[in-house]
């Protein structure tokens, strides 16, 4: 249990969760049966997507999407360098080598086609996007770029379970979406994913790999509809449990409600911030697209001390975070930099602090981060201390 006051985020769970388990555990079918069939069939209506597949995480998911899509050695897959580090990991998984391009502006921290289009060379196989925070990235003028070059799209919807563009959810824009489960997500399963595709035959090559490349499922031969299996590819495993999907169902259905209250809370944000904090950036200042509003991100002024501004923040109880480190700037990643040209990344990767945001906030609880804020703000804008050599000076 935390001591903040007002925490970075915080779950939702309760008796329909605990129920949900309980119920799995006395039915005794712990993994692949039809409590994650019913959630994937759910999570298909609500994305739209022909084919839903749960997996153990969305990192997996996207790990199974390269593999599906064909990626190797001497193949480059062109991503955000502002991300979670997992988005850039997969590719390296499948051999392939991840290209990062820079984000869209200090408004707009998904890719930017512009710069993604520079980034091209003939070795490039795909393009992953991330819609940061909930917010859909451009993927019209994505997609454009895409067919231009005979590109797959694979879309990291970890932060956008329930948002949407032009009407239509994120996650099924590209060939493949990816979304995660993890504790701190929109909608959790403790660890857990899934992988969306309209294509039948990516499903079923996602399908295999999920589960050792074995031909027929467990549950299949429960049922009697198969009684072997043959093993046509190294798969993984990779699959979600019954546990997991029973409150993925419970966590589904609250989805749509939790995300219009974080979206509400975010609107009483915009409202707040700019009048409290004027040197502040909001970004997403219209927003494109329905956002599932997963993060609050802001942006201090340049040259003010982020460590300071968090540190007075966590003086008031107030919990926030940084999304995210450039991952071209981790050690591992150093040696892909020579062509990481990303001014716009390393200035919000410099700049950007994470605000609380979560369904169970009150609008005072958003009021008072706000307030926060701006005296925050204020502490970290003022010039350091002089020196004491003018005074010294003085007394010589
Ligand atoms: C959380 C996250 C992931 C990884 O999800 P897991 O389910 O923890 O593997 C990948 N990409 C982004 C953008 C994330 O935020």
């Amino acid at each position: 249990m935390s001591t903040w006051r007002i925490p970075l985020a915080d779950i939702d769970m309760g008796p329909e969760e605990e129920a949900a388990v309980l119920d799995v555990v006395r039915r005794r079918w712990l993994s692949m049966g039809e409590t994650t069939a019913a959630f994937e069939s759910e999570f298909g209506a609500l994305t739209g997507a022909r084919h839903a597949l749960a997996v153990t995480n969305c990192t997996a998911a996207l790990h199974l999407a390269g593999l599906a899509l064909g990626w190797g050695p001497g193949d480059e897959v062109i991503v955000p360098s502002l991300t979670f580090v997992a988005t850039a990991n997969a590719v390296r998984y499948t051999g392939a080598t991840p290209v990062f391009a820079d984000i869209a502006s200090l408004d707009d921290f998904s890719l930017s086609a512009v710069d993604v289009a520079t980034r091209i060379t003939p070795r490039t196989r795909a393009i992953v996007v991330v819609h940061y925070a909930g917010y859909a990235a451009d993927m019209p003028a994505i997609l454009a770029l895409a067919e231009q070059h005979g590109l797959d799209v694979v879309e990291d919807v970890a932060h956008a379970p329930g948002a949407s563009l032009d009407g239509r959810a994120l996650g099924v824009w590209g060939r493949i979406g990816c979304f995660s489960f993890f504790a701190n997500k929109n909608m959790t399963t403790g660890e857990g994913g899934m992988i969306t595709t309209d294509d039948d035959e990516l499903a079923a090559r996602l399908r295999l790999l999920r589960s050792h490349g074995m031909t027929s499922l467990t549950w299949d031969r429960h049922k009697g509809h198969a009684w072997s299996y043959d093993v046509v590819a190294p798969g993984y495993n990779y699959r979600i449990d019954e546990l997991r999907a029973a409150i993925g169902r419970v966590q589904l259905a609250k989805l749509e409600t939790a995300n219009r209250r974080r979206r509400a809370l975010d609107a009483l944000y915009r409202e707040l911030l700019p009048v409290a904090a004027p040197g502040l950036t909001v970004p997403y200042a219209r927003p494109r697209g329905v956002s599932s509003c997963h993060l609050r991100p802001v942006l201090l002024p340049e040259g003010v001390d982020r460590v300071r501004f968090m540190g007075e923040m966590k003086a008031r109880g107030i919990q926030t975070s940084i999304h995210y480190p450039p991952v071209h700037r981790f050690a591992y990643y150093r040696g892909d930099g020579d062509r990481a040209d990303l001014p716009l990344t390393e200035a919000v990767g410099a700049r950007e602090v994470t605000l609380p945001l979560y369904p169970g906030m009150t609008a005072g609880d958003v009021e008072s981060v706000a307030a926060a804020v701006a005296e925050a703000l204020a502490v970290a804008m003022e010039p350091a201390f002089r020196p004491l050599v003018e005074t010294s000076a003085a007394c010589d």
